[in-house]
Order: C-alpha cells, then sequence, then structure tokens
C-alpha cells in the first residue's frame, strides 16, 4: 500500500507539518526523499530536538509570544509540537488554552500567520457542504465548532473565535491521544456585535452584525446536516456559543447525532466529580445535599441537570432530585412565583418566598455546597462564607467562575471565611494556602479533566450519541482517582499532570456504555481498554527508510 508519505519529496515533505520531521529526518531517510542538501547535516534525536525548543519558548517575554512561538512549530512539525506539549502539559496548557488563548482570540489578527481549520460563513447558506468537501482529511472524528458569541469570559469575537476550537482541539489530542488528523476545529462566521473589533483594520471575518433568528437557524441546521454528510463518525463539539443558542442547539441536536456542549455538559462533569470527591470529605453523600447555584446560565444549568441524572441513577425521582439544585440568579432566587424566567431556568423554579440576596437564601436554605457560576467577583462574602461555617462542619464552595478575576471568592477568603474548613475548588487555578498552620491545596475544576477523555471514548467506540449518563460516569470516574493523599491536602481532583491516566479511564467508560447502549458503530472489541490504549496517538517519528 502506498502511503501518503512516500507520495511526498524533497521541499514538499519538508513543507507538510503532518510529515516534516525536520532535522530527524535520518542519513537513509534523506537519500530515500531526496532530502540531503536541505537540511543542515547533524541528525537529531527528537529528544535532541525538543532540549532546543524548550529554551526557546521559555525564553520568549510573554505568554502571548510563547503562544505564536507554539503555533509556529504546529505550522511546521504536528509530532514534536506534541511531543514538546505532552511532555510539558502543565506548564503549556495555560499558554495553549485559558488564559492566554483569551488574549491570543483577541489579537488574533495580530499574531495570524497561517489559516487552520475551517471558515463557515453567512454567506455560505446553501453551499455548506461545498465548503466541508473542500477539507483535504476525510476521517474526521471529532470537531469543535463556535461561533465565536461567548468567547470565555470576553464576550463576543466574531470570527477570531478560531482561536479556541483550535486549543480546544489541541488538548483532544494531548491530554487524550485523539489523532491530531482526526480534528477539525470550525468556526461559524455570521457576523460580530463588537463594533470595535469588526471596524478594526486587523479583523479578518465578515464585517457585518450577527445573523439572528430564522437565517441563523437555518445556517446552523444546514452546518449541522452537512456535517453528518460529509463526516459522518464525528463527534460535534458546541463551544462557546452565546447562551441562548447554546440551549437551543443542545436541545434540537443532542438525542439526533453525536454532539454535546462542554460549556453545559463537560462543567456538569467536572463539578459533579468535585461534588462526589468532596463527599468523601464531609461524609456527607450527594443524595443527602442541598446545592445553592449562584449563576443559572449554561454552566449552572448544566451542573444541575446532571446532578439530577445522577442522583436518577440512584433511583431517585426528577422531581425529588431537582428539589435538591436551587439557584440564585441576577434577579434573586429562582422560584415559581418569577415571570422573568427564561426557559432552562424554569424546572429549577420551586415553590418557594421569592428572596434577594445569596446570603438571605444562604441563611433559609442551609446548603451543603455553593457553586459560583454567575462570572461576578466578590460574590461569596465573608458573610456568606460565615454563614456556611455555621451550618457545615465542612462547607462546600466552589467559585467557577473564569477567568481568576471573576472568581466568586479567592482560596484564601474560603478558608479565613470558614476557619479553615471549606472544601474549596476553583475555576481557575490558587495557589495553596497556609491558614493556621495547615496548608490548603485547592482544586481546580478544569473540564480538560473531562472533554478529552470523553472525546476519545466516543472516537474508539464511533458512539451515535454522547449520552447525560456518559457524562455522569465520566464525573464518577474523575473523582475515583482522586487518592486519599489528595483529600488530606483539600484537593478535590487528581493532580494535572495525571490527565492521560484521566482520560483514558473515561474513555473506557464512555466507549464501554456506548457498546452497552448500543450506541456504538464499530464492533466491541474484546478488550476495550486495550483498543483505547491502541487508539492513542503518541507523537513518535514513523521511520520511513
Ligand atoms: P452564562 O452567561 O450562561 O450565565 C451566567 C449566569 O450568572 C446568569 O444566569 C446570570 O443571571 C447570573 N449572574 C450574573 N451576575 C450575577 C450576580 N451578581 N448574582 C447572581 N447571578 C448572577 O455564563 P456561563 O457559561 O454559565 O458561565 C458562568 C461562569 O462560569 C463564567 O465565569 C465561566 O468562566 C465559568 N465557567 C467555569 C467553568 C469551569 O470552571 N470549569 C466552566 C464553564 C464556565
Amino acid at each position: 500500500m502506498t502511503t501518503p508519505l512516500q507520495l511526498k519529496r524533497g521541499a514538499d515533505l519538508l513543507n507538510d507539518p503532518a510529515l516534516n520531521k525536520g532535522t530527524a529526518f535520518t542519513d537513509a531517510e534523506r537519500d530515500a526523499f531526496g532530502l540531503r542538501g536541505l537540511l543542515p547535516p547533524r541528525v537529531m534525536s527528537q529528544a535532541e530536538q525538543l532540549a532546543r525548543i524548550l529554551p526557546g519558548v521559555r525564553s520568549k517575554p510573554s505568554p502571548l509570544e510563547q503562544y505564536a512561538y507554539l503555533v509556529s512549530l504546529h505550522d511546521r512539525n504536528v509530532t514534536l509540537f506534541y511531543r514538546l506539549v505532552m511532555d510539558h502539559l502543565e506548564e503549556l496548557m495555560p499558554v495553549l488554552y485559558t488564559p492566554t488563548v483569551g488574549q491570543a482570540c483577541e489579537e488574533f489578527g495580530r499574531i495570524f500567520r497561517r489559516s487552520r481549520g475551517l471558515y463557515i460563513t453567512a454567506a455560505d447558506r446553501g453551499r455548506v457542504a461545498e465548503v466541508l468537501a473542500n477539507w483535504p482529511q476525510d476521517d474526521i472524528r471529532m470537531i469543535v465548532v463556535t461561533d465565536g458569541e461567548r468567547i470565555l469570559g470576553l464576550g463576543d469575537l466574531g470570527a477570531n473565535g478560531m482561536g479556541i476550537p483550535i486549543g480546544k482541539l489541541t488538548l483532544y489530542t494531548a491530554c487524550a491521544g485523539v489523532a491530531p488528523n482526526q480534528c477539525l476545529p470550525i468556526t461559524i462566521d455570521v457576523g460580530t456585535n463588537n463594533t470595535a473589533l469588526r471596524e478594526s483594520h486587523a479583523y479578518m471575518g465578515l464585517r457585518q452584525p450577527r445573523l439572528r433568528g430564522p437565517e441563523y437557524d437555518a445556517l446552523l441546521t444546514e452546518f449541522v446536516e452537512a456535517v453528518q454528510a460529509r463526516f459522518p463518525l464525528a463527534c460535534l463539539q458546541f463551544e462557546d456559543f452565546g447562551n441562548h443558542n447554546a440551549f437551543t442547539l443542545l436541545e434540537q441536536w443532542h438525542d439526533r447525532i453525536c454532539t454535546f456542549n462542554d460549556d453545559i455538559q463537560g462543567t456538569a462533569s467536572v463539578a459533579l466529580a468535585g461534588l462526589f470527591s468532596a463527599s468523601r470529605i464531609s461524609g456527607v453523600p450527594l443524595r443527602d445535599m442541598r446545592l445553592l447555584f449562584l449563576g443559572a446560565g449554561e454552566a449552572g444549568i448544566g451542573i444541575g441537570d446532571l446532578v439530577v441524572e445522577a442522583l436518577c441513577s440512584e433511583g431517585m425521582s426528577v422531581e425529588e432530585a431537582r428539589r435538591h439544585c436551587w439557584f440564585v440568579d441576577s434577579q434573586g432566587l429562582v422560584v415559581q412565583s418569577r415571570t422573568d424566567l427564561a426557559e432552562h431556568k424554569k424546572r429549577f423554579a420551586h415553590d418557594h418566598a421569592p428572596g434577594r440576596s445569596l446570603l438571605e437564601a444562604v441563611e433559609t436554605l442551609k446548603p451543603h455546597a455553593i457553586i459560583g457560576v454567575s462570572g461576578t467577583p466578590s460574590t461569596f462574602t465573608p458573610e456568606v462564607l460565615a454563614a456556611m461555617a455555621r451550618e457545615h462542619a465542612r462547607p462546600i464552595v466552589l467559585a467557577l467562575s473564569n477567568p481568576t478575576s471573576k472568581a466568586e471568592c479567592t482560596a484564601q477568603q474560603a478558608y479565613a471565611g470558614t476557619e479553615g474548613r471549606a472544601i474549596f475548588a476553583s475555576g481557575s487555578p490558587f495557589a495553596p494556602v497556609t491558614y493556621r498552620g495547615k496548608t490548603h491545596v485547592p482544586g481546580q475544576g478544569n473540564n480538560a479533566y473531562i472533554f478529552p477523555g470523553v472525546g476519545l471514548g466516543v472516537t474508539v467506540s464511533a458512539s451515535s450519541r454522547v449520552t447525560e449518563e456518559m457524562f455522569a460516569s465520566a464525573a464518577r470516574t474523575l473523582a475515583l482517582l482522586v487518592t486519599e493523599d489528595d483529600l488530606a491536602m483539600g484537593r478535590i481532583y487528581p493532580s494535572l499532570s495525571r490527565i492521560r491516566e484521566v482520560s483514558r479511564a473515561i474513555a473506557i467508560e464512555v466507549a464501554t456504555l456506548a457498546f452497552d447502549r448500543g450506541l456504538a458503530r464499530v464492533e466491541r472489541p474484546d478488550d476495550i481498554a486495550a483498543a483505547v490504549t491502541a487508539a492513542m496517538y503518541e507523537p513518535h517519528y514513523v521511520s520511513l527508510a
């Protein structure tokens, strides 16, 4: 059989980032593929290449410059890029994803060098299939798509949002080993309402206000249907859509195609894992917990829905499970008498007197956990924390809003406000805190614990759906990987250094569910764990000659 590599020679081979090994091409390969003289003479091992490149990355004056350097490495040599990223994941994840990726999106026009991924625009209506046909790979298994409306906490960045699907797919490969050539980042450019951006000379997207209403819906429907036709085994992950569209698209497609929304479901899974771990510390099982959310958006409602799924799997009714979840949004406690509730909040509106403040809600409901997903900083006040500490020996405080500046409270505030008794985790990382002689290590509820493993499991099984049961199972699996040592330090998530092990374990559970539930579209392997391991991409150079 002819491999693609054998079709390329000389400069064409060096200019193909998927095939290029740079100075690691051996003497025999240089002769066989017409590379002699096109490279410096010394043949280097991959390890020697890394030793040359890593100081270069570290010497860059800012995370954004590091980001640009890593992108250019990816543009030259994909294998070396992933070796570097996987060997230094904890160091480079904040460069390739949050927080630096946010800045990269804001400055996309300035740092753009070479196009990556697919752009589908409002002008492509009626010919989306034609655009998808231009993508050079056929066996795409993982797509991350955004319309750029709500990029991280930065709002509408239009076509500049492309940094997000690219970054997210980098983590699918680096954290779980989803093969890079099976990943496809897509931006749907329907315009932007960010006028400053739209009018800036560096902006490369459509210079028009956002498409809305039936025309937007028609474009998205055409897109999803075209993806099914062109890449029938692909999982379609929606990312950083505006609140309304995110819920609508998930509702529309989740039980018809292989899709999920990480902002809603991935967040939910990582938060649920945190609650499972926290219950190992507090001794209160999830079924006995009352949860109070600050914020009833994608993250909050997503977590609530998954908690309900987890409780129902233990035999509780949906109605009873929902009574464990309470929400405070910007207008106060979410209760039935309110007339201003968006559709997605109504299922959690309880028959209860209205309440204006979080403190009032904490004092009346006495929740075991407060979960901050409001994007509003300093809302877990000393009074709120003190009220939590009065009621519970080990109050659970999850300040999940990103970035750090948006966290509902800091780690220091959480421990100080609860006499050091809080079980605390946050969305953005906080350094360990020493309070009254004891050092506490805050956990980081990073979605990267969940989505790469789910993606790998779905890929291996070619699952036709991504179910809530899979996210609940991923949460349980993640929680089980938290060690007693982690818990003793107050940490409710495993170290990020174990991310490949975590992703593999989650992928095995997800793939097993896909086979058990009849969702898989490939034959069940004798050994699912071995099949998952075998599917995990490793960035080794393949010998060619
Ligand atoms: P969203 O816009 O969908 O929802 C925000 C919600 O907060 C809305 O219901 C709004 O009414 C409410 N809100 C705003 N200000 C409030 C206030 N002062 N008091 C009470 N409620 C208030 O946003 P989202 O996607 O749900 O994200 C919310 C936050 O969660 C963001 O900061 C995001 O970064 C963070 N998040 C963290 C993770 C993670 O840690 N893994 C994952 C996803 C989202």
